[in-house]
């Protein structure tokens, strides 16, 4: 192998060459890059030597930790086997294995595994399943033919996710470009668009996601939701119950719920899915982040016998869904991802991961009193603290003022990475962070934040 060239040429072609996703690069150039060299359990290691702390699990994929030594060991050995063969009209080994496997975890009804690579693209098949699904089902239904997705909704940066998006910093520009959604308000109850106050407001603004369904009912062809919370849009948490009766909300007025659990499955809320807390069973459901472990890009669409039966036709019929990329259901992928389920199956990585969710819970207290924390929010492992100018009337940092991003480099400094979203901190360790390490987030978190905004 080639020698690495030493640190500082590394920085000169970084900047030179690569284009950082979500990233303003003359911003990104203000100081060193971070160059990660290597990385151990929960923490990064730099081209410099220094240790960090990965506070967002590497953008919210990482699961297990990084170097699992039996993840590691199944990539391996599948490698000598085949690294990737299509799916296209033929088989894998690895790939078979993940979609029984994924299917006995999933909630019920969930039957059948449609692979690609990315969250984003998992988002398309499922938008594209659902629309196909009205057109072919019998009797069709041809005229259920828009979608309804939330407020500050995000589900990737394709032109067909971002058309169901609903974060204008990200999605504005493309407008001209997207196809047609409707947008119901997602319980932001720090900042309740009904300006009601939980739980008095009774779940008021289902009132106002009912009427806008049932305006549109006859064409809904879905509903697409981040079940639990919001991850995007800063970690934004529903009050227990909104899941469920949107679920029900659906069955009602007989459209199809696609529940997003990219961010949010694989553990991260505290159990494997999501719906499984509100006993929800989508139509479709979309995986991608953790589901190998963050080891490698590959992503699921789960999708109901009924759904996968309209498509199901001889084939002069024309109802195959043409759909697929040259490295859907790729096998090193694959084996990343049983090897990840084996995991959790053989640690009971859920059952351990109960205490360190409420001790998170305890250590975010003492950051509960800092002057500008206005609300923090937490979902299992997931955690978004949002920072304010001022506490009593919520007025929010100014965007320009870049509150995040000096508080991320604070942080840095003392050895975590963090990632912020606009004015609100994220993080989202790895499910295998220990008590002490958690402490050593939040502590760091908390004098970051006071470095930047003040005691
Ligand atoms: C990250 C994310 C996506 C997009 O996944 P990519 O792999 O980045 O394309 C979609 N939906 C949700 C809820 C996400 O958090």
């Amino acid at each position: 192998m080639n020698e690495t060239p030493p640190h500082k040429i590394l920085c000169e072609w970084d900047r030179r060459y690569v284009w950082h996703p979500f990233t303003q690069m003359k911003q990104y150039e203000e100081i060193e890059p971070l160059i990660v060299e290597r990385a151990e359990g929960a923490f990064l290691y730099d081209t410099k030597g220094n240790q960090y702390l990965d506070g967002v699990s590497s953008l919210w994929v990482n699961v297990h930790g990084h170097r699992r030594p039996e993840i590691d060991q199944a990539i391996r050995e599948q490698l000598d086997r085949v690294a990737h063969s299509t799916l296209l009209g033929i088989a894998g080994v690895p790939s078979i294995l993940l979609a029984k496997r994924l299917v006995d975890l999933a909630p019920p009804g969930l039957d059948h595994v449609f692979y690609s690579d990315n969250g984003a693209t998992a988002v398309e098949v499922a938008l594209k399943m659902a629309y196909q699904y009205w057109q072919q089902k019998s009797p069709p239904e041809p005229e259920r033919n828009i979608f309804l997705s939330f407020t500050n909704a995000y589900h990737g940066d394709t032109i067909g996710s971002v058309s169901v998006g609903g974060i204008d910093l990200f999605h504005a520009v493309y407008r001209p470009l997207l196809f047609r959604v409707i947008h119901a308000p997602y319980p932001y109850c720090y900042r309740c668009p009904l300006n009601r106050e939980y739980p008095s407001c009774e779940m008021a603004c289902l009132g106002e996601v009912e009427k806008i369904i049932s305006e549109h009912s006859a064409h809904l062809a879905g509903v697409i939701i981040e079940p639990l919370v919001q991850g995007a849009a800063g970690m934004i948490t529903a009050p227990k119950g909104f899941l469920r009766i949107v679920r029900e909300l659906c069955d009602k007025y007989r459209t199809l719920l696609i529940a997003d659990e990219v961010a949010t499955g694989f553990g991260k809320t505290g159990t494997m899915f999501a719906c499984e807390q509100e006993k929800v069973s989508p139509d479709l459901l979309t995986l991608a982040k953790g589901l190998t472990g963050g080891y490698l890009p590959l992503a699921a669409t789960l999708a109901t016998e009924e759904i996968y039966r309209a498509f199901y036709a001889d084939y002069r019929e024309q109802k195959t869904f043409f759909h697929g990329h040259s490295y859907t259901g790729n096998a090193l992928g694959c084996a990343a991802a049983l090897a990840s389920l084996d995991i959790f199956e053989r640690e009971k990585t859920l059952d351990s991961l109960k205490g360190r969710i409420e001790y998170l819970a305890d250590l975010l207290e003492s950051i509960q009193s800092l002057p500008h924390v206005g609300d923090i929010r937490q979902c299992g492992i997931m955690v978004g603290i949002e920072m304010v100018r001022d506490k009593r009337t919520k007025e929010p940092y100014p965007w320009e003022e870049a509150i995040g991003v000096k508080v991320t480099r604070e942080a840095r400094r003392r050895g975590v990475v963090i990632r912020p979203l606009g004015n609100v901190m994220i993080f989202m360790p790895p499910l295998c962070i220990n008590d002490e390490q958690l402490e050593y987030l939040v502590t760091v978190t908390k004098e970051s934040i006071q470095s930047v905004c003040g005691d």
